[in-house]
């Protein structure tokens, strides 16, 4: 059954951020179904989701509330248009948001994934200098390490190597600016000096070429593909800051942080800040449906509400924005999260994650251990005391991955970057259990 599957798909399928030809070796996960933060492939062996599959999920698979919300708007509305139509989950779910949202983000446009939010963001957010006469601000500030997606415009604010560089070519030209990872800090360099000498060089460069800048993009407090880098909140205060100084709109990525993965509904919290633009996805739907929104603020839905004839308006659009069954899984996530005190609850988890590898810290190949709400990340180094990475080559990660598989838990390591970042319905006991399973497989891996 298992072989007839894997060839069916070897035959006609493609995945995606794959070299399908690694399937030689590291044969698909045939998976049949899934429950909280158990997936269960076709022979019923378990695997604990340890990432939530790819960041998505919050409540757990096949969440009986969430289903129950999905089954209820089956039968009324499975989508429409959302140009010239409106429904009620899509409005329920905007006036949820900005009740929940950093304050001053009053307005929400859908969209139906992540990257087509920062394209939207990036698209916006240069129509309204333009709308406002500033046709010479046309370019954009990112992180290095960044990640925002990989359609051509996120991908041109995104800083992984391993995506992007096939194809600079294709790409409009960002400017990168140090970013505040604390990992990167020098030694006896705080966290907090850390970041406070990255926003040093934004204003630099903010300073000099703000009339060419339309905005910078920053996912807020964890650079998630990097390899869960996490830094200051004071960076967020600063680039508030900055962005006001200079005329620069702040544009805050939370298709990642978003939904509680931080400790707060929203990162960007953390700094009391509220960003320009925000970008939400993945978490928003409990990791059902693919739908992403951007919020923005009355100013700018303002610069862009004038008579048909100005050619102020923004004409874009995704077939599946506003989707009623990803609006609704949305809703549904919102209430458990209210119903369940779900943040509050994360709380011991978080600090169980933090607890349950301090052991690790003492291990010759890991650099650091470091919790953020319920992300939690491991750092595997060939060198400990000079942090010297891993030779790519190596893919020590993929070793953790593949052992993790024999015990179990679906390990996906970001390089050399092993980390948890499970559904908020993991218990203390499956946290220590992974925790167990993690520590087996990096000794395996890091041995020869
Ligand atoms: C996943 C992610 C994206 C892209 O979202 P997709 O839905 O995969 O296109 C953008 N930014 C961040 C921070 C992400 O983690």
């Amino acid at each position: 059954m298992t072989a007839d599957l894997l060839s069916r798909d070897a035959a006609v399928l493609w995945h995606p951020c794959t070299q399908q030809k690694d399937h030689e070796h590291y044969p698909l996960l045939p998976i049949a179904r899934a429950s909280g933060v158990w997936l269960e492939d076709v022979h019923g062996k378990r695997y604990l989701d340890a990432i939530s599959s790819w960041w998505t999920n919050v409540l757990g698979h096949a969440n009986p509330r969430i289903n129950a919300a999905l089954k209820d708007q089956l039968d009324r509305l499975e989508h429409v248009i959302f140009s010239g139509c409106t429904h009620e989950p899509a409005v329920a779910l905007a006036e949820r948001l900005v009740k929940l949202a950093p304050p001053g983000l009053t307005r929400c446009f859908y969209n139906d994934n992540g990257a087509s939010a920062v394209e939207t963001a990036l698209k916006m957010s240069y129509h309204f200098w333009r709308n406002a006469g500033k046709t010479g601000k046309t370019r954009f500030v990112a992180l290095k390490n960044s990640y925002h997606g990989e359609t051509l415009g996120a991908l041109a604010v995104t800083d992984i190597p391993l995506f992007k560089e096939t194809y600079a070519p294709l790409l409009m030209e960002s400017l990168l600016v140090s970013s505040p990872d604390a990992y990167q800090a020098e030694p006896g360099q705080s966290a907090e000096e850390r970041a406070l000498a990255a926003a040093a060089e934004l204003e630099e460069l903010l300073s000099t070429r703000g009339a060419e800048i339309c905005a910078v993009i920053v996912e807020p407090l964890v650079q998630g593909a990097a390899g869960m880098r996490m830094y200051d909140p004071v960076y967020l205060r600063r680039l508030r800051e900055l962005c006001d100084r200079y005329q620069v709109h702040f544009i805050a990525d939370e298709i990642a942080v978003g939904f509680g993965r931080t400790g707060t509904l929203f990162a960007c919290e953390q700094a009391g800040v509220t960003p320009d633009l925000m970008c939400l996805s993945k978490g928003l739907t409990g990791g059902y449906l693919p739908q992403s929104i951007l919020m923005t603020t009355e100013t700018f839905y303002e610069a862009f509400y004038a008579d048909y004839a100005s050619l102020r308006a923004f004409l874009h659009s995704h077939s599946y924005a506003g989707n009623p069954l990803a609006c609704r899984a949305a809703l549904a996530t919102l209430d458990i999260f209210e119903q369940d005190r779900v943040l509050e609850r994360n709380k011991a988890l978080s600090t169980r994650m933090h607890r349950s590898t301090l052991a690790l810290r003492d291990h010759p190949h890991v650099a650091e251990t470091r919790t953020l709400g319920m992300i939690h990340a491991i750092e595997l180094v060939a060198d400990k005391t000079t942090k010297t990475p891993y030779d790519w080559r190596e893919r020590r990660g993929m070793r953790v991955y593949t052992e993790a598989l024999k015990r179990g838990a679906f390990l996906r390591p970001l390089g050399s970057v092993v980390y948890f970042m499970p559904p908020y319905v993991i218990t203390e006991e499956e946290i220590d259990w992974l925790a167990g399973v993690a520590a087996e497989c990096i000794d395996s891996a890091t041995r020869g």
